[in-house]
């Protein structure tokens, strides 16, 4: 039987996308789903469902989710630590990639940055910059946020390291801080550099997306693949093989 895909958040830029896609792809999208519609409605009707709406959404969505054993593929971003925390536990509950980025290419950068940071160390100052379109509701971006994160485990670092920008007599940097700085503008689809910067070298790790349907085309790569695992949640090195 050919899968069937609802989308959340349909009228969304990400949303119009997956659309696309799905149709490029020769996938099936049972129902395509904003605010104020009938998602449970819509889920009933699912075997998967794709969400790039808003982090508010995401509680419900996963609530209705477990209530009616639909897989679920999401994107959203923006959530806080604590928020994600209280989520994942009913994430686990229902098969789920949540990756904050599902492009192959900033996947890589995730194993490369990892890769990185192991092995030049704290006398390698890290930093990482990432620039996206003027619409962006929320930053640091949640592709900022998993290179951080990786930063942060490997150097055996907590995220009382970062430093959002910066402002001011900072004083001189400390070898334990982590900067992130993020830039908006324009309609840039989504940039990324991680910066490695020690006396007399350099170096600097950086994705540049231009299309949107490398996120699309991800996210329905791991609706593909989630609705055949089991209950639990996963993120697009699994999807892809990476880890
Ligand atoms: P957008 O503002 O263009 O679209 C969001 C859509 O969600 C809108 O149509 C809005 O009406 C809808 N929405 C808001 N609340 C909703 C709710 N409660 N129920 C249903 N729909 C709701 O935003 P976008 O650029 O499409 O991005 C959406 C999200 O996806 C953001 O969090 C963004 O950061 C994230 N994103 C993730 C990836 C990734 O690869 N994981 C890539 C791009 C964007």
């Amino acid at each position: 039987m050919p899968l069937r895909i609802l989308i959340n958040g349909a009228k969304g830029r990400m949303g119009q996308a997956v659309a696309v896609t799905a149709g490029e792809m020769g996938l099936g999208i049972v129902g395509a789903v904003d605010v104020g519609d009938d998602l449970a409605g819509g889920l009933a009707r699912a075997d998967v469902v794709v969400d790039f709406s808003s982090h508010a959404a995401t509680r419900t969505l996963l609530e209705l989710a477990v209530q009616q054993h639909t897989a679920v593929v999401l994107g959203t971003t923006g959530h806080g630590a604590d928020e994600k925390k209280r989520l994942l536990a009913l994430a686990a509950q229902v098969p789920c990639v949540w990756a904050g980025n599902f492009s192959v290419g900033v996947n890589l950068l995730f194993a490369l940055t990892r890769r990185a940071s192991a092995v030049l160390g704290a006398d390698y100052d890290a930093e990482v910059v990432e620039m996206h379109h003027r619409f962006k509701q929320d930053a640091p971006s949640g592709t900022a946020a998993r290179l951080l994160e990786i930063i942060l485990e490997e150097r055996k670092l907590d995220s009382t390291a970062l430093r959002h920008g910066r402002q001011g007599i900072t004083g001189e940097r400390k070898s334990t801080e982590v900067g992130v700085h993020a830039l908006r503008g324009g309609d840039v689809v989504g940039d990324h550099t991680v910066m490695f910067a020690a006396l007399g070298e350099r170096i600097e790790l950086t994705h540049k997306a231009s299309d949107r349907a490398i996120f699309a085309r991800g996210a329905l790569r791991a609706a593909q693949w989630v609705v055949a695992q089991p209950p639990g949640v996963y993120d697009m090195q699994d999807v892809l093989g990476l880890k």
